[in-house]
């Protein structure tokens, strides 16, 4: 299982998200703290972020391990961005390595990334074109993005169709958050500026809330709302 996070809210850098807290993705990367599948996340990780030069997100991927990313250190305190989505990977068995494989996903605004591991077999042929690589998340994403208002309906669908299935995701437009927790750990975190949802707290702050299993979340800088699946 991979690690991913989401934030929506104020303006935060790249470093502040990903680098600088104690148990943030790039500890996370190596030593997560509440990963039941998988020991490391060391096959690649990826960011996406919303910028004023236009709609689409910006995204960097990289098949390389997080700590492996020698230039990001630098870089990252100079992007901020009020709404950043991402994850670190721990590939599936027989899921390709490459870039294209990681998380997140995007289709126009949207970003999309997965938690988990689902049968191929069970998603509509239809979604294969779409999909930016043959990796099961990358699949499952693009069945997911033809409706992003149906996330909850969809996981649970896929989820009956495929009880092996861990299906956490997270997905953004830019304006608000949606995830779902289905099989894995979910952590979310209000702030006086913002909304956090992450894979696992990325600090010790109290504020941090677990997700029940099989719930919908759908985040605002000013709510968050549950719904059981
Ligand atoms: N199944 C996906 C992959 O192979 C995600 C794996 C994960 O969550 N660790 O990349």
């Amino acid at each position: 299982m991979c690690r991913h996070l989401a934030w929506l809210g104020a303006p935060r850098t790249l470093a502040q998200l990903l680098l600088e807290p104690e148990h943030g993705l790039l500890r996370q990367s190596w030593a997560p703290r509440r990963q039941a599948h998988g020991t490391v996340n060391a096959d690649g990780w990826g960011v996406g972020w919303y910028g004023p030069a236009r709609p689409e997100p910006a995204r960097w991927r990289s098949a390389r391990p997080l700590w492996a990313e020698a230039s990001l250190a630098s870089v990252a305190p100079h992007v901020a961005s009020g709404c950043v989505l991402a994850a670190v990977r721990s590939a599936s068995a027989g899921m390709p390595g490459d870039e294209s494989a990681c998380a997140p996903f995007a289709r126009g605004r949207a970003l999309l990334s997965h938690n988990g591991v689902v049968d191929r077999a069970v998603l509509p042929a239809a979604a294969w074109p779409r999909a930016e690589s043959v990796c099961d998340s990358a699949v499952l994403a693009a069945h997911l993005l033809d409706a992003p208002d149906a996330l909850g309906e969809r996981v649970a669908a896929v989820g009956a169709a495929d009880p092996g299935a861990r299906l956490n995701v997270l997905l953004t437009d830019g304006g608000r958050l949606l995830a779902t927790a289905w099989g894995d750990t979910l952590s979310v975190l209000q702030t006086a500026d913002g909304v956090a949802l992450a894979s696992e707290p990325f600090d010790d702050d109290p504020a941090w809330r677990d997700v029940p299993d099989r719930t919908l979340v759908t985040a605002t800088p000013a709510s968050v709302e549950l719904t059981a699946l």
